[in-house]
């Protein structure tokens, strides 16, 4: 999960590093009471969307006073960046910047290793500055079982070429932001600019966080960040049901596997069968392991509530769960559903147990589903139903 810059600043607050006050407001009037509140000299109007080159776009402004703030805020509001919309900004106290400078701590998947980078010439796109300038900046790996240890941030600073009098306090700030990498399990910690003000300062005046969802379990604290408005709320409903579904944009075959690779393959056949009448796949739905008839039942009720699905695939390879116990799922989850399972439903049964659970199916001789002995042709026939 990607972080708007105001929830990575109050993490960084979280673990010392230093900032600058700043408030989120929705609205103008918002922006003034929050400015008022701030009573700073100079503040700074930020949109809050999650992409960079605000600066660039006329998403960040200086304002001097409360009146300034709210006017500026009036601008930026509903400004489109890069195709986001602005709905948040922040009003932050604005810093006298001496100095530009750029940190960041990636994971480099690649290598199997955290890594650092960081340059004495922050502000531009890093893109840039790694294109044109590759020497200006600094690349310096982590070991994982080590971790950012001081002598590594001693490394970094001096190849930044940090002026000596700054090292001590930039690696107290690089062991901060480290900091919020571990304990926070981020993916991507990024500061450009962290500056220096004409008063000797360093700030970390703007904050790219990129969480670990994986790690979700062991921060509670993380599910507060989640951006509601954003999300789908498809894909919100099958969060709390804890499926793993994702919608994709253009699709009437919704689909239900279990395991990712026999799922991502039906994506493909339906994707093909579809061809020929116009539809595609509406979604993403790996039902897992077990298939009982609750999680069939939220399944389907997931996929049956999107409104462009007109046909549902229903994909398993028994395994460990036999046919026999997905039968018994689909139709007690036919039961609980009722009225609200409209839409016909192709199911394709192989594997353990297999004859069994076609029994089961033509036993229950459901209006709404046809049994399918191959993928391929339950496939033709999911797209065939939803073209009609
Ligand atoms: P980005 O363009 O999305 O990366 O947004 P930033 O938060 O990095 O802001 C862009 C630029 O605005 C910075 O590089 C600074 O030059 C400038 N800026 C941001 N905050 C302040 C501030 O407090 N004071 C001053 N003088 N400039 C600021
Ligand atoms: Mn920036």
């Amino acid at each position: 999960m990607d972080l708007f810059e105001y929830q990575a600043r109050d993490l960084f607050a979280k673990h010392d590093v230093p900032v600058l006050a700043g408030k989120v407001a929705e609205t103008p009037e918002e922006a003034r009471q929050a400015a008022e509140q701030l009573g700073a000299d100079l503040m700074v109007i930020k949109a809050q969307v999650k992409t960079g080159g605000r600066g660039k776009a006329g998403g960040v402004k200086l304002a001097r006073s409360a009146d300034e703030a709210e006017e500026l805020a009036g601008q930026i509001l509903g400004m489109d960046i890069k195709g986001h919309e602005v709905r948040r900004i922040m009003v932050a106290e604005g810093a006298d910047i001496a100095e530009e400078y750029y940190f960041s701590i990636l994971l480099d998947r690649s290598e199997r290793r955290y890594l650092a980078m960081c340059s004495v010439e922050g502000g531009v796109e890093i893109e840039t500055l790694a294109k044109e300038r590759p020497e200006a900046l600094a690349k310096v790996p982590i070991d994982p079982n080590e971790g950012l240890t001081p002598e590594v941030a001693r490394t970094i600073v001096e190849q930044a070429g940090f002026p000596e009098a700054d090292h001590e306090e930039i690696i107290s700030v690089i062991g901060k932001l480290w900091d919020v990498y571990r304990k926070e399990d981020a993916t991507l910690v990024e500061v450009n600019p962290l500056v220096k003000t004409e008063q000797g300062a360093i700030l970390a005046l703007d904050g790219k966080v990129t969480l670990d969802d994986n790690a979700a379990f062991r921060h509670e604290d993380h599910a507060g960040f989640v951006d509601k408005a954003a999300e789908n709320p498809l894909e919100a409903k099958a969060k709390e049901m804890n499926l793993n579904y994702v919608k994709l944009e253009g699709g009437q075959v919704g689909i239900i596997g279990n395991g990712a690779g026999l799922v991502m393959s039906t994506l493909d056949v339906v994707a093909y069968a579809g061809e020929q009448h116009g539809v595609g796949p509406a979604n993403f739905l790996d039902i897992g392991g077990g298939a009982s008839a609750e999680v069939m039942a939220n399944g389907l009720d997931v996929i049956l509530g999107d409104e462009e699905v007109r046909s549902v695939f229903v994909n398993v390879f028994g395994g460990i769960t036999a046919c026999d116990a997905v039968a018994n799922g689909i139709v007690n989850a036919l039961d609980i559903l009722g009225e609200s399972a409209t839409k016909p439903l192709v199911v394709r049964l192989d594997g353990n147990n297999v004859e069994e659970g076609r029994r089961i199916l033509q036993e229950a001789n459901h209006p709404l589903v046809t049994i399918m002995d191959t993928m391929d042709g339950a496939a033709a026939k999911a797209a065939e139903l939803a073209a009609k």
